[in-house]
């Protein structure tokens, strides 16, 4: 083992829990998203949860835009797998309805809702029913006063308005609060909650919000939350994707592995092909890896390698592994080969080689 310490040490925060998920101190990150159909589908909205969660997701936010939305809520979070976060923004009263429906979280800015009275009346909700309160500072959408000192969303008017939002609810001596401190560039974000990590003790929910469609979006997520996840900071993530929240998930699951701050779910590794390869590794790879997510939720590693020059050595490494011939494969177990079969076969022959190998270790109780 090396001796070097990629990660710094995780921030010491406060635990806070959104039902039964413990978010902050020494709870593991939690992945979450948001819901993206009408909340007032209740159908609608209960199957995209249950997709999610499907795809590793632990916590889900759904917004409560409008009072038609509040009426259905309860609905909603009594039929949700996973606890739900009511997103409000602005209307006081549709927080207390959202809590009263069951919300594990409340996602709204006191700062914004119109006075200390109606602060007042979301915290003694908040603190009746044992619900925390994210406060969620996004760079596009900041207090007028702060864009004027500041001249634009940089990360200390961000964190300004943060601690201007925390001081109204600790006026009225709430602390279940979690932070995030979203801006739509890596820099920004990461430099806004490396600020605030200086100040409070709060578990923070990291996001790069707006971050782009799947391509752009998962590098930049992946580089805003993996920095700030490598410092240490960082209790709940949320990568956000134009496009299917379930991706959002797994993508979020992957770079708590990437980190090894999560364990859980298989690892695959593949080669990225180059001029030895004698098969069609993209096809292979693709396949396998849709197969294995329905057959393995373990922490067993895979490998695909396209030639018999590299390949053998990293499939020979992983649990089970394939290495690419002329037109064939060599499939290892343990380092071990154990069949030879033609390209047309491969990706069946691998996925029962998977079904059996993770059935025996089952049996063995790993
Ligand atoms: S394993 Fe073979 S095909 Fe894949 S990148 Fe390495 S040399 Fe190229």
């Amino acid at each position: 083992m090396s001796e070097l310490q990629p990660l710094s040490p995780r921030r010491k925060t406060r635990q806070i829990m959104v039902g039964k998920v413990p978010v902050g101190g020494d709870a593991p990150i939690s992945v979450q998203s948001m819901t993206k159909t009408d909340t007032r589908d209740v159908e609608a909205t209960v199957s995209q949860i249950y997709s999610y969660a499907g795809a590793g997701c632990e916590i889900v936010r759904v917004s409560v835009p409008t009072k038609k939305a509040g009426e259905v809520f309860h609905e909603i979070t009594a039929r949700s797998p996973i606890p739900v976060v009511a997103d409000i923004h602005f209307d006081y009263r549709l927080a207390l309805v959202a809590a009263d429906g069951g919300a594990a979280c409340l996602r709204i800015n006191p700062g914004n809702i119109g006075g200390q009275d109606r602060v007042r009346a979301v915290v003694e909700k908040a603190g009746e029913k044992g619900i925390p309160i994210r406060i969620g500072v996004n760079g596009g959408s900041l207090e007028k006063e702060l864009l004027e000192k500041f001249g634009t969303a940089t990360p200390e008017a961000m964190v300004e308005s943060a601690l201007r939002h925390l001081e109204l609810l600790e006026k009225e001596g709430f602390t279940n609060t979690k932070i995030s401190l979203k801006a739509s560039d890596v820099i920004r974000t990461v430099q806004a909650y490396r600020l605030l990590a200086k100040q409070v003790d709060y578990p923070f929910h990291l996001g790069v919000t707006e971050a782009g469609t799947p391509f752009g979006g998962t590098i930049r997520s992946s580089l805003g939350l993996g920095i700030l996840m490598a410092e240490g900071i960082g209790d709940t993530i949320r990568v956000s994707l134009t496009g299917e929240g379930t991706e959002e998930c797994k993508v979020g699951h992957e770079m708590l592995r990437a980190l090894g701050l999560r364990e859980g779910g298989f690892r695959m590794v593949s080669c990225p092909s180059c001029g030895r390869v004698q098969i069609d590794l993209n096809r292979v790879a693709n396949e396998i890896e849709a197969g294995l997510k329905e057959i393995d939720h373990t922490g067993i590693t895979y490998a695909v390698m396209g030639c018999v020059v590299n390949g053998p050595g990293e499939a020979m490494d992983a649990d089970l592994g394939v290495a690419g011939g002329a037109g064939e494969g060599l499939i290892y177990r343990k380092g071990v080969l154990v069949r030879k079969v033609k390209e047309e076969d491969l990706v069946p022959a691998f996925l029962d080689e998977a079904r059996a190998y993770k059935e025996e270790m089952s049996k063995a109780g790993a």
